[in-house]
């Protein structure tokens, strides 16, 4: 099987370089695919809460960030192939998507940080384009707006930076309304892209 299964978790067996091969895949197809990211505390989390658990299986990417979970597959006898970082991921996935130019939305982290990521990844992967970028700070009735606005843009990739699991039951809830090919939980990358 292509997947290893950590504390009922169910991870995808693959190098980071398959992992952005499947990513991309998402962006020729019809279907909304999602990527979460999570790691031992996430997991742990998901062991303890069933909400949190169902939400991450139904990701269809779900990549082992952090040497925690790369371990524990290899205790259990199906060796996970390497940490899958979620920000390295999104980075590899960018240089991709700027070949083809693509588009993504950002949507997370305090005021004014998701645009700044936003121009330093323009900056760094030219041919990228964000048509989008608004803080994670919002109640859950405003989510048809912020759905609506997403929408609006068609992006390829939408980027949830809420804070795990915040972020995953979100993406979860949603994702039906999302017209994206991709939807990622990334947790505090904006901060790290804004620099
Ligand atoms: N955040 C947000 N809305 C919230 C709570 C948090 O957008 O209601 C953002 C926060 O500003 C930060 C990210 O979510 O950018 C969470 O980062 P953290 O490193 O705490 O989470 P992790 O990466 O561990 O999931």
């Amino acid at each position: 099987t292509s997947k290893v299964n950590i504390l009922g978790v169910r991870f995808q067996r693959g190098t980071m370089e398959q992992i952005v091969s499947r990513a991309m895949e998402f962006m020729e197809g019809q279907k909304t695919g999602t990527i979460y990211t999570p790691n031992p505390e996430i997991v742990m989390e998901a062991y303890g809460n069933p909400e949190v658990m169902a939400a991450l299986n139904r990701g269809d990417l779900v990549i082992p960030d952090g040497i925690g979970v790369v371990l524990a597959s290899r205790i259990i006898g199906e060796p996970l192939p390497e940490r899958v970082a979620g920000f390295d991921t999104v980075q590899m996935l960018f240089a991709k998507m700027a070949e083809q130019g693509r588009t993504a939305y950002f949507l997370g982290a305090a005021p004014g940080v998701a645009k700044e990521a936003a121009c330093r990844m323009e900056e760094k992967y030219p041919g990228l384009k964000v048509l989008g970028a608004e803080d994670g700070y919002f109640k859950e009735e405003e989510s048809p707006a912020r759905i609506e606005r997403i929408n609006a843009c068609r992006p390829d990739l939408l980027l949830v930076g809420l804070g795990a699991p915040r972020q995953e039951l979100w993406i979860d809830r949603h994702k039906s309304r999302l017209e994206v090919k991709l939807c990622a939980g990334v947790g505090g990358s904006f901060d790290v892209m804004a620099g």
